[in-house]
């Protein structure tokens, strides 16, 4: 049996993939919305135990095309030991496509192009970095340990080494309060880092959370389901890309999009501005179906 500690999150686009578990918890585990790990002491799981869960996944056979390495930031391991498990990932699961990770500024910040450049010969194809908001004082708010330029460095190590960089916004993570800042500065982070993939979430106040106690003591107040979409609108708009795949299609979001960056968004700026002129809720999802 697959060797696995606690709830495992992974990102939907890896639903299919073999969850793989390396680490256990987050190194940070201190964002001020998230409760993933809370209950969880980060540590590197033990060799034997991911070569043993390695060798389940070779008597599967080839049910499944791409592996993903858990917990929070498992790109936070020494590179010595993340080429260790990607070869042998390689050598007993040769049918595997793509190997995913959660990563950070902290995580890439730690590894030099060379060796982010050796993960990607060894297989790691594509890191999701939850950067949530371009905006510094929203980054520092939140406790995300990173910067705004600490994101930007990161997207060029990883285009730089080959791996396809997927990045996440929280919409409404700045509160009331820093909503428009925090829309314009993630543009303008985004348009900086230029990655190939963008997908937008919206905060959830999840109790017992450090967001929670600030909430309470009424230092953060969520904004209303319009501004949220002011927020991907202006994100949108305000936003510079090569080539984008732009998603707004979470199961957390009121208003489910995915586009095409530049082709699209006009139009997409367009449908957005439609739907806030006419202030109509009825079109957003139900709170119900927010899939929370
Ligand atoms: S880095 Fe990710 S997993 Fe860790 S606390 Fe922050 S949001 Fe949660």
């Amino acid at each position: 049996m697959v060797d696995y500690i606690g709830r495992i999150y992974r990102p939907p686009s890896e639903a299919r993939s073999f969850l793989l578990q390396v680490t256990v918890g987050c190194s940070h585990n201190r964002c001020a919305y998230c409760d993933m790990y809370r209950d969880k002491q980060f540590r590197p799981k033990p060799w034997e135990t991911i070569e043993a869960d390695i060798e389940e996944a070779a008597a599967l056979g080839p049910r499944f095309r791409r592996v993903f390495l858990c917990d929070g930031d498992a790109l936070i391991l020494p590179t010595r030991k993340l080429l260790r498990i990607l070869e042998a990932i390689a050598e007993r699961l040769p049918w595997v496509e793509r190997v995913g990770v959660y990563g950070d500024t902290r995580s890439v910040g730690r590894k030099s192009v060379e060796e982010l450049g050796a993960l990607r010969e060894a297989g790691l194809g594509i890191v999701y970095h939850g950067m949530e908001s371009g905006d510094d004082e929203t980054l520092r708010r939140i406790d995300k340990g990173g910067t705004a330029q600490e994101c930007v460095s990161t997207a060029h190590k990883l285009r730089d080494a080959g791996i396809v960089h997927s990045v996440m916004v929280l919409l409404g993570v700045g509160g009331v309060e820093r909503s428009r800042e925090h829309a314009r500065n993630t543009a303008a982070t985004l348009s900086r880092m230029d990655p190939p993939f963008v997908g937008t979430l919206t905060t959830t106040v999840v109790p017992n959370t450090p967001l929670a106690a600030m909430e309470a003591r009424g230092e953060f107040t969520l904004p209303p389901k319009l501004d949220l979409l002011q927020e991907l609108r202006d994100i949108v708009a305000g936003s510079d890309f090569s080539a984008c795949r732009f998603s707004a299609n979470h199961a957390s979001n009121y208003l489910p999009l995915r586009a095409d960056l530049p082709q699209h968004k006009d139009a997409l700026v367009e449908l957005l501005d439609q739907v806030l002129e006419a202030r109509d809720e009825s079109i957003l999802k139900p709170e119900a179906l927010r899939g929370l």
